[in-house]
């Protein structure tokens, strides 16, 4: 058996980066922006007004002045003249400050009568203008590896940058394995169970920006496999459930051999989890073999699949990042294996459930958090910090 993290070096060796595409930017949120873009433009492309009021020269602003208003700038609609001695523009939030003019009077602080205004007492005493370039230069950099989001979407339109190249999304191809196992929907029969750690992992796959697509269940028997397998030639990686213990029935291991797979290494010290296999196919791809049981299929997604799936995005070879938390009740000593603790995080604090059972899914739906224990770990008072993942 190996360690948890002597099987992430393993799996990193065999998921390199992807390749990139060019998407528009109207897609390219949860992407991975694979190269630095630069801005094309200043932003604002103009000193511009950060208020409505009346744009005048800084110096003359005091108590009781007044100025005429020979003009209007609004936003799109800039003022074409110059600001002189005595002189204000009507002005309105986002339009150029006129030549000349190096203050916004806001019109709280005006009374306009006609074309004149006066200034009221009690001044705000802010400029109101956003210096050309404040936001960012043309030319600046939007550094990569980085995953899009929301406000990175914002930021590049507003860098003209109306298309990004980003890492292509890996394909997984997911493979249950089981003859008890039937589609949620079905009829199942009396020994039967409905696949779920499949729809589980694909949820997760594609929240991480992975296209997984589900295979047909393959049953227990060489055929069946071998045909399953063949449907994944076109997948950066196969993801198999089940079938991965050394029961008579646990087919995977024996297959994936035969077709050529060099196994990189099979089984961890780790607990839910123990019997996970990965290796290159025949075909190319990566293949990671995860445990049947329900809970321990979806701790292996968090604590291998997500790695695996960051490095094929470009995003680096890392394990997934602990975070801490304090101790709400003690824990007992922990055995010789790696333990990924259903957990729950209120208030800062950590509770393990009581019953860690790997097949348990009520728990895991219940849990929002892994605490680890590692090998051997001793006892653990309340109060004490723990490290975890977040799920
Ligand atoms: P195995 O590793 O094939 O021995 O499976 C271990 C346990 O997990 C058994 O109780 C299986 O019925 C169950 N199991 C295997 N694959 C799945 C699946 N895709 N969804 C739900 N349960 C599964
Ligand atoms: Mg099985």
């Amino acid at each position: 058996m190996i360690s948890v993290s002597e099987a992430l070096d393993h799996l990193f060796a065999l998921a390199g980066p992807l390749d990139t595409e060019t998407v528009p930017l109207s897609q390219a949120n949860g992407r991975v922006l694979a190269a630095p873009v630069q801005a094309r433009r200043d932003q604002p492309p103009f000193a511009g007004s950060a208020m409505d009021g009346y744009a005048v020269i800084g110096d003359e602003v005091q108590p009781g002045a007044t100025f005429t208003v020979i003009g209007e700038a609004a936003a799109g609609h800039g003022f074409d003249g110059e600001v002189a001695k005595g002189q204000a523009v009507r002005i309105f939030t986002g339009a150029p400050v006129p030549q000349g003019a190096s203050r916004v009077v806001i019109q709280e602080d005006v009374i306009r009568d006609g074309d004149t205004i006066t200034l009221r007492d009690n001044l705000d005493q802010g400029t109101h203008i956003r210096p050309k370039g404040a936001d960012f230069a043309d030319g600046s950099d939007v550094t990569a590896p980085r995953l899009l989001g929301p406000s990175d979407i914002a930021l590049l339109a507003a860098m003209n940058i109306a298309e990004v190249p980003v890492t292509r999304r890996p394909r997984v191809a997911i493979l249950s394995t089981g003859d008890e196992l039937v589609m949620p929907g079905e009829n199942p029969g009396p020994d039967q169970i409905i696949a779920s750690n499949s729809f589980g992992l694909q949820a997760m796959l594609r929240d991480l920006g992975a296209e997984a697509r589900l295979l047909p269940i393959a049953r227990d028997t060489r055929a069946s496999l071998e045909t399953a397998f063949s449907l994944a030639d076109d997948a950066d990686l196969l993801i198999t459930i089940g079938g991965a213990s050394v029961g008579d029935h646990d087919l995977v291991g024996e297959v994936a051999v035969d077709l050529g797979m060099e196994r990189s290494f099979y089984k961890i010290a780790m607990r839910p989890g123990k019997p996970l296999m990965a290796g290159r196919l025949a075909s190319g791809a990566m293949m990671i073999g995860l445990p049947g049981n329900p809970v321990s299929a979806m701790v292996c997604g968090h604590v291998f699949v997500t790695p695996v799936i960051r490095a094929m995005l470009g995003l680096g070879q890392a394990a997934v990042q602990e975070r801490h938390a304090t101790l709400a009740a003690p824990l007992t000593p922990n055995g010789p294996r790696q333990h990924y603790m259903r957990a729950r995080i209120e208030d800062g604090q950590i509770t393990a459930f009581d019953n860690q059972d790997s097949s348990l899914l009520t728990v895991l739906a219940a849990a929002n958090a892994l605490l680890i224990r590692p090998p051997s770990d001793g006892a653990r008072e309340a109060g004490e910090t723990m490290a975890y993942l977040p799920i």
